[in-house]
């Protein structure tokens, strides 16, 4: 066995006891393989222990293995998902490569996006990314900006939104990762207690996951967990 068909599986496995720990059902929650700094040879691999989702941060990178994998598995179902910052000179082609979009943060992001979508492919999925810990240097909108944010994004013809997204501070104390999950969850029931039709938390990495999943999470975003340390060289 490859080793990342090897990590997959003990990754599915920490997924599952999870999801058990919580009373979840396995399919509540979407595996999301997130590739970047790797070439579409290890998407490919992964693709043939039948992973389908992937996660992308760079966009030319991106745009490069998006088409190197439908070239070598023309037909396959691939859903790309963009993680990574947006810059506004950028969105025509997220709009036009990507299936799901979680790093929105700014109304003018969202808008163009939704201008942009070629109108054949359907609507964008859309996460609104929360500065969950309220660090002055991570990004995503904050607390205070969201529900206008969330409003107007929800209005937009060409995208779905679908919920929240946040990559809280780093702690290795379960108890307080759990904090930070427990709030984005807060943040996405108050939403649909306003009549968003809201159906994604997309929160947990590779080492968090579990945390993520006990509150919530129906998308984990794992990268090294299953395709190893990344080299940015
Ligand atoms: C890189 C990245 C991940 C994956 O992180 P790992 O710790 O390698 O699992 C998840 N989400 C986002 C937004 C990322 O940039």
């Amino acid at each position: 066995m490859s080793i990342i068909a090897a990590n997959l599986q003990a990754v599915e496995a920490t997924i599952g006891e999870a999801v058990q720990a919580a009373s979840r059902a396995r399919g509540e929650v979407q595996l999301l393989a997130v590739s970047k700094t790797f070439p579409a040879e290890a998407v490919l691999e992964a693709m043939a222990s039948g992973q389908r989702a992937f996660g992308e941060n760079y966009l030319q990178e991106a745009l490069d293995k998006i088409a190197n994998v439908a070239q070598a598995q023309p037909g396959s179902e691939i859903e790309w998902h963009f993680i990574g910052p947006i810059q506004s000179n950028k969105t025509r082609p997220i709009a036009a490569s990507f299936h799901w979009v979680h790093t929105v943060e700014r109304l003018k992001i969202a808008q163009r996006l939704s201008e942009q979508r070629p109108p054949e492919l359907g609507p964008l999925n859309i996460c609104l990314q929360v500065n969950i810990s309220g660090e002055a240097s991570k990004s995503g909108a904050t607390e205070a900006e969201l529900p206008e944010l969330a409003r107007a994004v929800a209005q937009l013809p060409n995208l779905r939104l679908r919920g929240l997204m946040a990559i809280p501070e780093q702690a290795s104390d379960p108890a307080q990762q759990r904090a930070a999950f427990a709030r984005l969850r807060q943040l996405h029931d108050a939403l649909r207690a306003e009549g968003l039709a809201l159906d994604t938390l997309s929160m947990g990495m590779s080492g968090d996951m579990a945390a993520a999943i006990a509150e919530g999470a129906t998308i984990v975003r794992i990268g090294s967990a299953i395709f190893g340390a990344r080299n940015y060289d």
